[in-house]
């Protein structure tokens, strides 16, 4: 029984006005679907759907899960700190050693909050426009030899 539907004959349908899955007659078939569909209960003439629409859905009564762990946001870590804090920024070199929730201030991108350190040489920044991956405690005068 794969598509045997027929204008006239039967089928459920989600309702829209009874807002329920009924009995429908079908109206008008288009290309082996039903397109237009009468509802046998309030005898409504409306487009097939076989459930409701997303929107008119009832959301889930499940609350939505924060799984995401909390991360740092930009803009109410720069609005917590005060001026000085800000102009005291540790300024970023390659060179520099940073530590976690440190204010450091980039020549490029400007003032971030580092949000991770991932190696002893590598950690997450978080900039106005994202987190980016930096480089630190580089040694300085990489490949001369010792
Ligand atoms: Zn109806």
């Amino acid at each position: 029984m794969i598509n045997n539907y027929t204008a006239g004959g039967h089928i459920e349908a989600w309702c829209t006005k009874c807002r329920l899955e009924l009995g429908h007659t079908i109206v008008a078939m288009v290309a082996n679907s039903p397109k237009k569909v009468k509802c046998n209960t309030c005898n409504s003439q409306h487009n097939f759907r076989a459930k409701p629409s997303e929107k008119k859905r009832i959301k889930s009564k499940k609350p939505l899960q924060r799984v995401k762990a909390p991360e740092i946001n930009y803009d109410e870590f720069i609005s917590r700190l005060t001026d000085s804090e800000l102009s005291n920024a540790k300024k970023y070199r390659i060179e520099g050693s940073f530590e976690k929730n440190e204010v450091i201030n980039h020549s490029r991108f400007g003032i971030g909050i580092v949000s991770s350190v991932i190696q002893s040489n590598k950690v997450e920044i978080l900039f106005k426009d994202g987190p980016r991956l930096l480089v630190q405690n580089r040694e300085s005068g990489l490949g001369t030899g010792v």
